[in-house]
């Protein structure tokens, strides 16, 4: 630590900055392992994000989550940029190193940690169901990770098409685009599939994707990166057929382990965050 008369500082540049689990989150696990840190949620708005930025420089903060709609407008503001993050064009956290702010993106990373539980990505035949933020993070991080394939399914062409180019310049993945106009089968080749769209997330709980739950096979993983409610109805129907099933809790609780990791250098128990989440999530 560079002081040691103040808590070290980290937080987040959101908008709303209200209703924000992450906060909540990170805070219980500083306290769990009696850290002097501190995490807090401030409401930036898109033309005070520059402003914001240099006031972390200049309070010396550790650094930063950042949410819509600052995750592409930051990086102007940064110094450097991580592998993946510079891949993606966007940044969801940001990191103080040797003076300099420089922007990594957690969400690819943190489903990655999730996923490492139950497979090594690397050679698996990978369908990303969506082709926004979360699809292209998630996607960029498992093809970095060496997956041998990955097929984007959505239903605007260009975002999915936009998505499959840049991972085809930029990995070594095979990617494809499949346009998601009719029940979608999941091809029975797939080993990993995962719902990256927002269908499911609270309150539309029993909104259901437009795919066909007899494609499920036994031994694929399925996962969801809906975090609220954990056990969506993809999750629900996937186990009832048998498959291995990773819900989106677990990629918020990684990418907290992976921040604070970045910020503070210490590992922490990522139990203690889960079960705060559930606890604010009623599950
Ligand atoms: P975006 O708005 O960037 O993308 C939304 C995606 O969902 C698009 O591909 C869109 O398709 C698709 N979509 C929306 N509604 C439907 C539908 N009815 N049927 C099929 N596809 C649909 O959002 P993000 O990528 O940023 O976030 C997606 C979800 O991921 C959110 O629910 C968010 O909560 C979650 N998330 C979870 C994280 C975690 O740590 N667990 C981290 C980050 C995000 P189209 O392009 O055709 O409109």
């Amino acid at each position: 630590m560079d002081h040691n008369f103040l808590d070290e500082i980290t937080g987040s540049f959101a908008m709303p900055a209200a209703d924000n689990p992450t906060v909540a989150m990170v805070e219980a696990v500083y306290r769990h392992h009696q850290l002097p840190w501190r995490y807090i949620n401030c409401e930036v708005t898109p033309a005070n994000l520059a402003n914001a930025v240099k006031g972390a420089r200049g309070m010396n903060w550790a650094g930063f989550n950042c949410s819509i709609p600052h995750k592409v407008a930051v990086i102007e503001h940064l110094d450097g940029l991580g592998a993946s993050a510079e891949i993606m064009g966007a940044v969801n956290c940001v990191v103080r190193r040797n003076g300099a702010y420089i922007g990594e993106n957690t969400d690819g990373k943190g489903f990655l940690l999730s996923l490492r539980q139950l497979t090594d990505p690397a050679g698996k035949s990978v369908v990303i169901l969506g082709a926004g933020g979360a699809a292209r993070a998630i996607s960029v991080e498992l093809a970095l990770a060496g997956a041998s394939d990955i097929t984007i399914v959505n239903r605007d062409a260009t975002r999915g098409q936009t998505v499959v180019d840049l991972l085809n310049a930029r990995t070594k993945t095979i990617a494809t685009f499949v346009q998601w106009s009719e029940r979608f089968a999941i091809p029975a080749a797939a080993q990993i599939v995962i719902n990256a769209t927002s269908v499911g997330l609270f309150p539309n709980v029993d909104a259901e994707l437009n795919l066909d739950p007899e494609t499920l096979q036994l031994g694929m993983i399925i996962a969801d990166v809906i975090p609220n409610p954990p056990r969506t109805r993809l999750i629900r129907d996937a186990e009832a057929r048998g498959c291995l099933a990773l819900d989106g809790l677990g990629m918020v609780v990684n990418q907290g382990v992976i921040g604070i990791k970045y910020w503070t250098g210490i590992d922490v128990d990522a139990g203690v965050m889960r079960n705060k989440l559930a606890e604010l999530f009623g599950v």
